[in-house]
């Protein structure tokens, strides 16, 4: 009598779960920081920036320490995260350009499917917040890409410089240089209009923040997408009043801080509206950290090199889900990539990504949910126009590398470098003349991706017409 009772019961909540879901579908909260360093975390090991609010994010979700971005700079890793398309296929990468600027007249083309597209066609409230560096010309604005709602700024915040010294310069001579906001004349927008300018880039990180949370609470009896673009801790360097000066890391902890106690915000916003428990979240970050700007740059942990790189710094970016009740947590040492949001978006909610061009998305939904392992099991490594390394499993090769922090042309070593990844985390030790063999395997799975390519016209570099 009581097994029944219990599988009466069990049956009754497995229903009443699955007619909840076919309710309503889950929502999204994305979190994309800007050159955000793998070590940059609490839980990824940094020592001196605290951030209790993703420490616990992550002990209450999945902390994944082998997820990718798709390029090593912030316009066509962006690209790649709402499409679920390699750059190279979607025109925002370039051999000319390394991303948009002020004078770019190209954007991300609207016939791309984006995340917010995708969940269109299940009527999703979908709200842009922050840096958006997909073309800021209207026709690229994010209403174009299927966001209903924008406020942000256009593209990076060290664009549209008007005076000051050279940054790079005083943060080397004084790791305490603070800058001025009048020096970086970024507007900031709503919609497709200029609302502020020079944005007051103390307040961003604040602001981002709030517009969300407003947007979480105006949408909360409807599915919603939000993607939460943080502009920090690209530089130059901006904090509010009352984080400043608080880090032992100096300013760049400050930053962290304060983007830690925005995903607090968030995360407590969906606990106090009872949207936990159907909300996923992820946090992660476009790109490496900017190593030549020294100590306001962040860390890698023990990856090598940074941003603009293909080594393990430049790509592989600290990440974290959460979805309490649904997320079964724990440390994630599958393969996963950005990329991969598309498939994983769409599987959780029934939608249909595209059918008429090629997907570089895999769907990681059986990781998420406990039920098995990543279907990833290569990358591979382009930037600008260039693939330059594959991984397949624990091995990476390298055939083209760009030394060694910053935009430096690409090298050809003399001959291709095999690095053990899981065993060899720095990339310190090429192994490639104990294993000919995987290293042909490796050249081989290179050719095949790069003649499966059709390079798309090259978006970046279009001039904005005089
Ligand atoms: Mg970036």
């Amino acid at each position: 009598m009581y097994r029944l009772f219990a599988a009466l019961l069990l049956a009754f909540f497995v229903v009443s779960q699955v007619s909840r879901a076919a309710e309503r579908p889950p929502n999204f909260v994305i979190i994309f920081c800007d050159d955000l360093g793998w070590g940059d975390l609490g839980s990824f090991g940094n020592p001196t920036i605290r951030t209790p609010h993703l420490d616990r994010m992550a002990a209450e979700g999945q902390k994944w320490t082998q997820f990718y971005v798709a390029a090593p700079v912030c316009t066509p890793s962006r690209a790649a995260l709402l499409t679920g398309r390699y750059p190279i296929r979607n025109g925002m990468t370039s051999g000319k350009r390394v991303v948009l600027f002020p004078n770019s007249g190209g954007g991300l083309p609207t016939e791309e499917m984006t995340l917010a597209d995708l969940l269109k066609q299940k009527n999703y409230a979908t709200g842009m917040f922050g840096k958006w560096h997909l073309g800021h010309l209207p026709q690229y604005l994010p209403a174009a890409q299927g966001f209903d709602t924008y406020y942000g700024i256009p593209y990076s915040n060290d664009m549209d410089k008007i005076g000051g010294p050279n940054y790079r310069q005083e943060v080397i001579r004084d790791p305490d240089y603070y800058p001025e906001i009048a020096h970086f004349n970024v507007p900031l927008m709503r919609d497709d209009q200029i609302i502020e300018r020079p944005v007051d880039q103390n307040t961003m990180t604040k602001r981002f923040t709030e517009e969300a949370v407003d947007f979480i609470k105006a949408n909360k009896d409807q599915p919603f997408l939000v993607y939460l673009a943080h502009v920090m801790p690209h530089i130059p360097l901006f904090v509010s009043e009352s984080f400043r000066g608080q880090s032992r890391r100096g300013l760049y902890g400050d930053v962290i801080e304060e983007i830690d106690w925005s995903a607090g915000r968030i995360l407590d916003t969906l606990r106090e509206l009872e949207l936990d428990t159907n909300t996923l979240v992820l946090f992660t970050s476009d790109n490496g950290p900017w190593l030549s700007f020294e100590t306001h740059g962040g860390s890698a942990g023990p990856l090598r090199a940074g941003k603009g790189t293909t080594f393990e710094g430049g790509m592989r970016v600290p990440a974290i889900f959460w979805w309490p009740g649904t997320i079964e947590p724990g440390v994630v040492m599958e393969l996963g990539c950005t990329l991969d949001m598309m498939a994983t978006v769409a599987a959780l909610t029934g939608t249909t990504p595209p059918q008429d061009r090629k997907l570089d998305s895999y769907d990681l939904s059986p990781v998420l949910l406990g039920k098995g392992g990543s279907p990833r099991q290569e990358m591979f490594y382009w930037t600008r126009a260039e693939l330059h390394a594959v991984r397949s499993g624990p091995w990476k090769l390298h055939a083209k590398m760009r030394q060694p922090i910053n935009y430096g042309q690409a090298v050809v070593p003399e001959s291709p470098e095999l690095y053990h990844v899981d065993r060899d985390v720095a990339e310190a030790f090429n192994v490639a003349d104990h294993h000919p063999e995987i290293v042909q395997r490796l050249l081989e799975m290179m050719e095949a991706h790069q003649a499966d390519i059709e390079p798309h016209p090259d978006m970046l570099a279009i001039p904005l017409k005089k």
